[in-house]
Parts: structure tokens; C-alpha cells; sequence
């Protein structure tokens, strides 16, 4: 079966898609992207990753490439046409195509790709086991709740958890705080079962599965703060895990070299996992 992408305009095989060598996405990183889980053939948290994209978008001054209503349109064309029951669309918009020069072109139209991928959430091992991260310097600018493609220390991090053997990089700040991941938030669970994930600001992507299990606990009555914590903080938890719109609630089972908790999945992490997998396959009311 060909396997489709949507790219400015048109859905071309995704083997012959392309874009030109001077859009400004691939010389200056100068665009936003989003990537949203489909489960069951539903869009997760569809209007946040939505509300999302256009507030990165109006912060680099990039307009819409298209409306709403329109986005939603290809979103699901393209989600059909490659059969995607389980697994997730990104869709990236960057500033266009126009002569390379830092200043922003005058007349130029937003450039839109949307690709789908199929991922078997049931058959992942990491939700039952956990996974390891380690910690490094968080290297990157200071607009990190911009989803913008220029994810360079990102994928540094990544690679290094990956030579690691870890699932994750937590990135940490000159002060000694925990900021996120590379491609997901981090949480921890502290001794009273208290939920504590960083506070909204401008050092962290405003993470929408983040949101989602925040109105989780709150309708489940688990206390929670938003607030920063220290490395020291995160291995003397008693549980802890990461967000993210694939990874759901991963459960975090060693910090470095440090287990967390007894160095299993930990229970809250777990019933979180649970409560989520349910909104997501539509059993339990928008949180
Ligand atoms: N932080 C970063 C740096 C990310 O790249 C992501 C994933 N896009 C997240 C957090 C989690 O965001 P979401 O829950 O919206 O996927």
C-alpha cells in the first residue's frame, strides 16, 4: 500500500516528497511542527496540539498556513489515506521558500508537510518495564516553549541517552533544575505522593499530554505541584516518569545511575498510564 504525505498542497508518495533546498525550515530552522497520537483512528487532544501550533506560530510571526477547520481536513485525509488506526501525525510549517537571508522575505506563503507513522503502542515494552534516563546540561535557547524544529541540542541529548542505553536525557539548567527531556516533560512522585512537574514558563515546551494528566489527577483528587526540582530531588523520589504525546506516562526506573523507588515502574506512575490509555481510547470524558 503506498504510504502518503501531505506536502503544500498536494499528497504525493511519501518516498517522492520533497521540499526546495532554500525553504527557510532547512536553512535557518525557521518553522514550528507538532505531533499528535492517533489511537483507534482518533486524533488525541486534537484543538490543544491545534491551539498549540498557532501559538507557535503567531510568536514567530509566521501566519496560518491554511485554517483550522482546513488543518483538521488534511489531518484526517491524510490519517485515512495511510490507514493509521494507532500511531501519530507530525505536521511541520515553517516561514517558505525565499533567497537565504536572516531577515524575513516580504511575500512568501508558509510551507505545509504533514506525514502519518503507525506505532503499536500495545506491543511497547517500555510502558510495563520503564525505562532509564540520564541527566546532561540543558544547551538549548530560551524560547524552549516555541515548538520549533530547531531541535539540534535535542538530538545531542538523545544520541547520548541512546549510547547510554537510556531512554531519555533529562536536561538540566545552570541552576541545578530538572527542565525536561528531549522530546518529552519530566515528572516526579516525592515520598507523600505529591506529583511534581515544572511550572509553565518560558524554559519548557508546554507539553498538551502534560496538561492532560494534570486534569487527570486533579479529577482523581492526586495532589500535584508545579514547580521546579533538582537532580537530587528527582533520584530521592519515590517514583518518576515522562510525558509525551507517544509515550503516554512512561514510568522512569533509574535516574543516571540511580535506581528511583524500589527500581520498578512505580504504582501512581502506573494508574496514570492507565487513566491516560483510557482517555485516549475514549473511555473516559475529556480531561
Ligand atoms: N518537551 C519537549 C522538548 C518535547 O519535544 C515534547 C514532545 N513534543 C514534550 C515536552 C512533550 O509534549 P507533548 O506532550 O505535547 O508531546
Amino acid at each position: 500500500m503506498p504510504r502518503y504525505a501531505y506536502v503544500n498542497g498536494a499528497y504525493v508518495q511519501h518516498r517522492d516528497a520533497a521540499i526546495h533546498i532554500e525553504d527557510r525550515g532547512y536553512q535557518f530552522a525557521d518553522g514550528v511542527y507538532e505531533v499528535a497520537t492517533v489511537a483507534g483512528g482518533r486524533l488525541i487532544d486534537e484543538e490543544p496540539h491545534l491551539d498549540r501550533l498557532e501559538r507557535s506560530l503567531t510568536e514567530l510571526f509566521i501566519p496560518m498556513p491554511m485554517s483550522r477547520r482546513a488543518l483538521r481536513l488534511v489531518m484526517r485525509t491524510l490519517i485515512s489515506r495511510n490507514q493509521v488506526r494507532n500511531g501519530m501525525i507530525y505536521l511541520q510549517v515553517t516561514r517558505g521558500v525565499a533567497p537565504r537571508d536572516h531577515k524575513f522575505p516580504a511575500h512568501v506563503t508558509p510551507a505545509l508537510v504533514m506525514t502519518t507513522r503507525r506505532i503499536d503502542f500495545a506491543a511497547q515494552e517500555k510502558f510495563k518495564k520503564g525505562v532509564s534516563v540520564i541527566t546532561i546540561p540543558d544547551l538549548r535557547w530560551a524560547r524552549r516553549d516555541i515548538k520549533t524544529v530547531g531541535l539540534l541540542p535535542n538530538c545531542l541529548g538523545k544520541q547520548q541517552a541512546f549510547e547510554a542505553g537510556a531512554f531519555e536525557a533529562w536536561q538540566v539548567g545552570a541552576d541545578g533544575f530538572v527542565t525536561e527531556g528531549t522530546s518529552s516533560n519530566a515528572w516526579i512522585v516525592n515520598a507523600s505522593g505529591t506529583l511534581v512537574t515544572r511550572h509553565l514558563s518560558n524554559d519548557i515546551l508546554h507539553g498538551v499530554t502534560r496538561r492532560t494528566v494534570l486534569a487527570i489527577a486533579r479529577e482523581e483528587n492526586i495532589a500535584f505541584q508545579e514547580r521546579p526540582f533538582t537532580v537530587a530531588e528527582a533520584m530521592a523520589a519515590s517514583e518518576a516518569f515522562v510525558t509525551s504525546a507517544t509515550s503516554f506516562v512512561t514510568p522512569v526506573i533509574r535516574i543516571d545511575n540511580t535506581a528511583v523507588g524500589d527500581g520498578r515502574p512505580g504504582p501512581l506512575s502506573q494508574r496514570l498510564l492507565g487513566w491516560y490509555r483510557d482517555y485516549a481510547e475514549g473511555l473516559r470524558a475529556g480531561a
